[in-house]
């Protein structure tokens, strides 16, 4: 992680010495077309990372919920995102609050990426994915049954 004091765009949502790397460090294929870029990662009292994730069009996240919180700022695009039992639809710049223990799930459209940074603490619980017993209680609502991908 550099530890420069100014790290400047190179191109449009692409930062100096910045990797674009794999959403998910252990693969899978309960996500499609991700990727993750980690502006920042600063210990001490901040003890926090600020990541920027983009979907490729008609891609999403993990289904997913864990104990820590996400702070998450659309910049770039537009989609929908599942927090709790509500979908949002998401435009560029609107704020995100993922409360601890609270399934969530983001998507872009079908026709332009969602870009969006995520601020979240370094010492972080592993995400949990869904139970089948799990998903049944979501797909309770036809909404978010329709809206989850798993
Ligand atoms: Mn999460």
């Amino acid at each position: 992680m550099s530890q420069k004091t100014h790290i400047p765009q190179t191109a449009p949502f692409r930062w100096e010495d910045v990797p674009v790397l794999a959403y998910k460090e252990d693969g899978g294929t309960h996500f499609k077309g991700i990727t993750r870029q980690v502006l920042f990662d600063e210990g001490g009292k901040l003890g926090a990372q600020l990541r920027y994730f983009e979907i490729a069009p008609g891609g999403h996240s993990t289904l997913e919920r864990h104990d820590h919180a996400h702070c998450v700022m659309v910049v770039r695009g537009a989609g929908r995102a599942l927090v709790g039992k509500d979908i949002h639809e998401l435009g560029t710049n609107d704020l995100v609050r993922v409360p601890p223990r609270t399934w969530h799930q983001f998507r872009a459209t079908d026709v332009g990426p969602l870009g969006f940074l995520c601020l979240v603490s370094q010492e972080r619980d592993k995400p949990q994915r869904p139970t089948e017993a799990d998903l049944a209680a979501l797909r309770d609502e036809q909404a978010v049954g329709s809206f989850i991908r798993t």
